[in-house]
């Protein structure tokens, strides 16, 4: 067992443990349930017969690419749907997190399956474009182009994408934006623009975000936070977020994802000159083949994982420290810190070894325990 957190009676934490074991263990489901689908997918011939009957009906490499990445697409979401259906709207129910009912569930799970299908296909064609043109050392130019879509995407994230899935619009209250702008003149940054969206509709959770570059660059704070948290809280938030900010931590995770998208294709590349003669592909570039680069990238992705989480805790003890040195006391920090863990169902101190594998964050009580430290020195 854990220490008991002196803070909080145990009963809610007791509740946020069962509620993160659930969605560990479903979490853990889905990778094995990827794996023995693309497994079976491959090693059935399934994936050569797909792509034989689509090159049958037409034989343009582009054509083919897509018409393999809809179908292979549409199937893997198919059979998902019960996992995701479970996970996203039954356990958010039972433990009181979801607003949403069935119907507009489902309708959020449609934008999402259009969109990302949209990206993948972008990706999917980028992908067999360029390994079509330089069938070796198609690593490189691959990870310059991905990494291009990226910016591209982080600077739509919140004019294009964001406003798909929610209302956004600017921040409301005069006491709050004039305690915002005067943090940000003490912090010597500016804030662009501080938007709301509408995310009570969808959840009890509370969320806060730096979103965009450039000229989309902005901070985006839930409608949630603003009703359950005092303006002293919300501040020491966006603070935090401010962190992120002075700290170009955007453009770090950035380059982080660069170098180990750049090593894991590189891998990859000499994963696929050893096991694509294994199966009777028609060469690297034959889109049947995909399930076998899915197959290689996740379990690299799984290798990247704790590196990257490590890094991005790193940023967030940052982005937390400056928060701290630019409110007006670290008791507003905790208390806010209190109420994220409660409302959001956070397990404060998660086993250390699903912390070092899965969070981003540092846990909550870490958290607490720095500003506390904060407030002592
Ligand atoms: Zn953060």
């Amino acid at each position: 067992m854990m220490e008991e957190e002196p803070r909080r009676a145990p009963h809610p934490q007791q509740r946020a443990k069962q509620y993160h074991r659930i969605h560990l263990k479903l979490s853990l489901s889905r990778f094995a349930l990827s794996l023995a689908i693309l497994l079976s997918i491959l090693l059935s011939g399934a994936s050569i017969s797909l792509r034989s009957a689509i090159q049958s009906l037409n034989s343009h490499p582009w054509l083919v690419v897509g018409g393999y990445g809809l179908v292979f697409y549409l199937l893997i979401e198919l059979l998902f749907l019960p996992l995701s259906y479970y996970s996203g709207y039954v356990v958010e129910h039972r433990f009181r997190l979801s607003t949403q009912s069935r119907r507009a569930w489902l309708r959020e799970r449609g934008k999402g399956i259009g969109l990302s299908f949209l990206l993948g296909l972008l990706m999917l064609e980028v992908f067999y474009g360029i390994i079509r043109e330089y069938p070796r050392g198609w690593w490189l130019p691959v990870t310059g182009v991905f990494v291009f879509i990226f910016i591209i995407l982080a600077r739509l994230a919140p004019v294009v994408f964001l406003p798909i899935f929610f209302k956004l619009k600017e921040l409301e209250g005069e006491e709050l934006i004039r305690r915002l702008r005067e943090l940000a003149e003490r912090a010597g940054t500016k804030v662009r623009g501080i938007y709301q969206i509408d995310l009570s509709r969808k959840s009890k959770t509370v969320n806060a975000a730096l979103a965009g570059w450039g000229k989309t660059r902005r901070l985006v704070l839930s409608d949630t936070l603003l009703q359950n948290f005092t303006p002293e809280e919300t501040e020491t938030v966006v603070a935090h977020e401010l962190g992120h900010q002075v700290g170009h931590h955007i453009w770090k995770m950035m380059a982080l994802q660069t170098i180990t998208m750049g090593l894991s294709l590189f891998l990859c590349e000499r994963g696929l000159r050893r096991t694509i003669p294994l199966f009777p592909f028609q060469g690297v570039d034959d889109v049947a083949g995909l399930p076998l680069v899915i197959l290689m990238m996740s379990l690299l992705g799984l290798v990247f994982l704790p590196l990257m989480n490590a890094y991005s805790r790193h940023m967030e003890r940052r982005a937390d420290r400056f928060s701290l040195g630019n409110i007006e006391s670290p008791e507003f920090f905790i208390s806010a810190m209190d109420k994220l863990a409660e409302l959001n169902l956070a397990d404060k101190s998660p086993h250390p070894v699903v912390e070092f594998l899965f969070y981003s964050h540092p846990p909550i009580s870490k958290r607490i325990r720095e500003a506390e430290r904060f407030m002592a020195s």
